[in-house]
């Protein structure tokens, strides 16, 4: 098997256009067609042979099954966060590895502000006591929430997704706060000022998380960080399970140390952590932060896009390394 003739085990449901696509370009395809994306033996069966992989965040690309693919070439990842995927074990073995960044942007910035409002204005919380029949009229001390608007939003994690999310802070009046590793340039940050995390944890009456997911960021928030916050705070993780130990958040949660928490993704996701799943301060999203049709199209397209260029011979427009 050579690029010359390639072969594209897809390892997920994707959209029919994404497949005629890389049909039309002469690559023979091997799709998984369900929701539930293959994982271990089954990833493995499907692309036995393939020189290309095509796989969604749910899908967990290791050494050992990169050792059991060794005619494997390329990996297309649909998303832009690769943390399923062992990136250096890949290159060790001459594995290119892409991703697909940008597109899915704004879409995630959206969600992360849905999250917040749903959290901040209890809105999952008062509409299923609502459809259980509980409403007798307005209570004007009831179902009290926070503010977004004029409040103060710490967001950790400032780049493609999180600059996005400050754009939108502006229409709403707020001071914002960040944290980044590395502190950006004023004119690239306009509008945010970086701190150190427990400053912003400290101050922010609403925290957004949007980093990757790396050993640095495992337990970014946990029970010390969480002890900083304001108890009227809001959390939103709209980043990657792992990034917030979730034993610690929902004891957090239970105990009122923080106010709410809107969370679209958790750790050993799909399985959530019971007390999560019990608690009326959750807000929660079976991740679906870039989940627009267009944007998901848009994120399909591009990791082909990928595959393609490395059918020609070209570095993939989104290696990663
Ligand atoms: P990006 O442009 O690379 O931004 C990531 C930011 O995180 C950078 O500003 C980086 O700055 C910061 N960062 C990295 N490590 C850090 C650390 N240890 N402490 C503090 N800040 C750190 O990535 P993006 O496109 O915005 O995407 C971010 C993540 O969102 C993805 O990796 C993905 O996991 C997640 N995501 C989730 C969904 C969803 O469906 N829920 C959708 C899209 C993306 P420094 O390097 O200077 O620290």
């Amino acid at each position: 098997m050579t690029a010359n003739s390639p072969q594209v085990a897809i390892g997920v449901r994707v959209f029919p256009e994404s497949i005629a696509k890389l049909q039309a370009a002469g690559f023979t395809v091997r799709a998984h067609d369900s929701a539930q994306a293959l994982q271990g033996a089954d990833l493995v069966a499907l692309a036995k042979g393939a020189n290309s992989l095509l796989v969604s965040a749910s899908s967990r690309v290791d050494a050992a099954l990169l050792e059991q693919l060794p005619h494997l070439r390329m990996i297309a990842n649909i998303g832009v966060g690769y943390n399923n995927i062992d990136v250096a074990a890949a290159q060790a073995r001459g594995i290119q590895v892409s991703n697909t960044p940008d597109v899915l942007t704004e879409t995630t910035a959206d969600m992360a502000w849905a999250l917040m409002f749903a959290a901040a204005r209890r809105i999952s919380e008062s509409e299923r006591w609502l459809r259980e029949g509980h409403w007798q009229g307005i209570a004007l001390d009831g179902w009290l929430g926070v503010d977004v608007h004029g409040s103060t939003l710490g967001i950790i994690g400032m780049g493609r997704i999180g600059s996005a999310i400050a754009r939108r802070a502006q229409g709403f009046g707020m001071r914002v706060l960040y944290h980044n590793r590395t502190q950006l340039p004023a004119t690239t940050a306009p509008n945010a000022t970086w701190v150190e995390k427990h400053t912003l944890l400290q101050e922010s009456d609403h925290v957004i998380l949007v980093v990757p997911y790396s050993p640095q960021t495992h337990h970014l928030i946990g029970t010390s960080e969480l002890a900083l916050m304001k108890p009227t705070a809001v959390l939103v993780n709209i980043a990657r399970g792992g990034v917030v130990d979730d034993v610690a958040l929902a004891q957090a949660l239970k105990s009122g140390q923080i106010g709410a928490a809107g969370l679209d993704v958790y750790e050993n996701e799909p399985h959530i952590h019971a007390e999560l799943l019990a608690l009326p301060n959750a807000v929660l999203t079976p991740h679906i932060g870039s989940a627009t049709k267009r944007t998901r199209l848009g994120m399909v397209n591009l990791a082909v896009d990928n595959l393609l260029d490395w059918h020609v011979g070209k570095i993939p427009r989104n290696t990663v390394s």
